[in-house]
């Protein structure tokens, strides 16, 4: 059995999708005005974990993801530069591609755009027009929030509470009510704007999803995801339209991943602790499976303490399952198996299986991983693994990873060649013996990330980094 908290009934819920077998998972994509950030990516990850774990459960996912490419702040950063909104914003989703890929995250089934589905959008702003739901001000349009009685059901906000302080911060007096948002903003000189049966203007940032999810998935799907910060308003807007337009439930199950904070404190680029992942890589070395661990290994509900140490803690984890699977894949184990490690391994998968199945709580699931790595560290300790049960170890822990995407080091067939050709130089200078040349390229090796080892049938090596 697979449950989730839910944030819509704020308990564990068993999971179970609409149609039989089939997962419709929506979650909300970046807005393209800059370089994501590590804590966008802790979110990202952690739906891609869910993602790959429902796939592990036999779940057929279908999976999008928006990107939102016209708000304020891709207008801002367009008008700055001098150049077209879709140019500006093209050098950001790129980057959010590559992002992506360095960290193994798998890529959605569609990524719509908003700037391609502003007829979606006009199509829901026009029918919340007609119900009643929505009015027109001053070549805006707003959803009124007083003519939505569940608002508030997925944030449990206090409507009360909520009335006076937005009152104050907010300057739109032109609405009905402070708290009603816009579908619809009107023109402003010098912005891009659509015509439309609405008149002309652009979209608001919550009709984007609502318009997008249902387009690709049906009026009512599965799973919605974000960060905890998209709980209010944006999804709590996104039930209100989405409901008051289709007439049915919207969200089957709402999973909301914690923040990342850096040092104990919010990410902020005043502050200088503000990565993205690029800066991380290229500037401090860090690798990004270390990075991908870190981001993973904390359950998505709490709070994530980003610090150099803790990535540390998590590259060394990785080295341990990784110098294990090397273990596994280059000792001259006996032919045969042992029973006893079948038995470790059908344990140690059926753990992993209920941790994650419990609101992919990941500790118990990577408990399970490294418990097994020590029950057979010690039956390799005593000689007694055999080839078999090498075999199917390291087979399982590639299992494994087909929901963590983080054991495996790179796919690297080939070596670069000046590597290469390292290793074969070390070779000839040590049947030379001049061993003076060969242990300076053993360290140009091991600086390079490969650790050589020599064995009867010659040299073999493994790749760190
Ligand atoms: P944005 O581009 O700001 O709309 O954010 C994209 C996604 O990243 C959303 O799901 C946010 O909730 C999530 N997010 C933003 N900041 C953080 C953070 N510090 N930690 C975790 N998730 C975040
Ligand atoms: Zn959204």
């Amino acid at each position: 059995m697979i449950q989730f908290f839910n944030t819509l009934s704020g308990q564990k819920e068993p999971f179970t999708p609409i149609e039989p077998g089939k997962v419709k998972l929506y979650t909300c994509g970046p807005t393209v005005y800059d370089h994501a950030h590590i804590g966008n990516f802790r979110a990202y990850v952690f739906e891609d974990v869910l993602k790959r774990f429902l796939r592990f459960q036999d779940f057929q996912v279908t999976h999008v993801m928006n990107i939102t490419d016209v708000d304020d702040k891709t207008i801002r950063g367009a008008k700055t530069k001098g150049v077209p909104l879709a140019d500006y914003t093209a050098e950001y989703i790129g980057a959010f591609f590559d992002d992506l890929k360095v960290l193994r995250i798998e890529p959605a089934d569609h990524y719509p755009r908003a700037t391609e589905h502003i007829p979606d959008m006009v199509r829901i702003i026009q029918g919340l027009l007609d119900k009643g739901f929505a009015y027109r001000k001053d070549g805006a349009v707003y959803f009124s929030i007083a003519r939505s009685p569940g608002y508030g059901k997925l944030s449990k906000i206090d409507l009360a509470e909520l009335r006076t302080t937005e009152r104050v911060e907010s300057d739109e007096y032109e609405k009905e009510s402070a708290r009603d948002f816009a579908l619809w903003k009107a023109p402003k000189e010098g912005e891009p704007f659509w015509d439309s049966e609405i008149g002309p203007g652009r979209p608001g940032w919550h009709i984007e999803c609502s318009a997008m999810s249902a387009k690709y998935l049906g009026p009512t799907f599965d799973i919605h995801c974000g960060g905890v910060d998209n709980i209010f308003p944006h999804h709590e807007n996104e039930i209100a339209q989405s409901e008051a337009y289709w007439g049915r439930p919207f969200v089957n199950t709402w999973l909301h991943c914690h923040h990342l904070i850096v040092d104990g404190e919010k990410m902020a680029k005043s502050k200088g602790n503000f990565f993205t992942l690029r800066d991380l890589v290229k500037n401090r070395q860090v690798d990004p499976m270390a990075l991908r661990y870190l981001l993973l290994s904390t359950h998505y509900r709490k709070v994530l303490n980003f610090t150099f140490e803790a990535l540390e803690q998590a590259q060394a984890a990785l080295r341990r399952i990784r110098d294990f699977l090397y273990e596994l894949d280059s000792r001259p184990f006996q032919a045969g198996e042992v029973p006893e490690v079948r038995n470790i391994l059908t344990e140690a998968r059926t753990k992993f299986v209920e941790g994650m199945g419990d609101d992919l709580n990941i500790s118990l699931a990577l408990t399970a991983l490294f418990e097994m790595i020590k029950r057979v560290n010690v039956l390799i300790r005593e000689e007694k693994l055999r080839a078999d049960d090498a075999r199917e170890t390291a087979a399982f822990v590639h299992s494994l990873d087909l929901v963590l995407a983080v054991l495996l080091p790179q796919r690297e067939t080939t070596i670069p060649d000046e590597l290469m050709r390292k290793i074969q130089a070390r070779e000839l200078a040590r049947k030379d013996r001049n061993f003076k040349l060969a242990d300076q390229l053993r360290r140009e090796l091991d600086d390079a990330g490969l650790v050589l080892e020599d064995t009867k049938d010659g040299v073999r090596w493994k790749v760190l980094r």
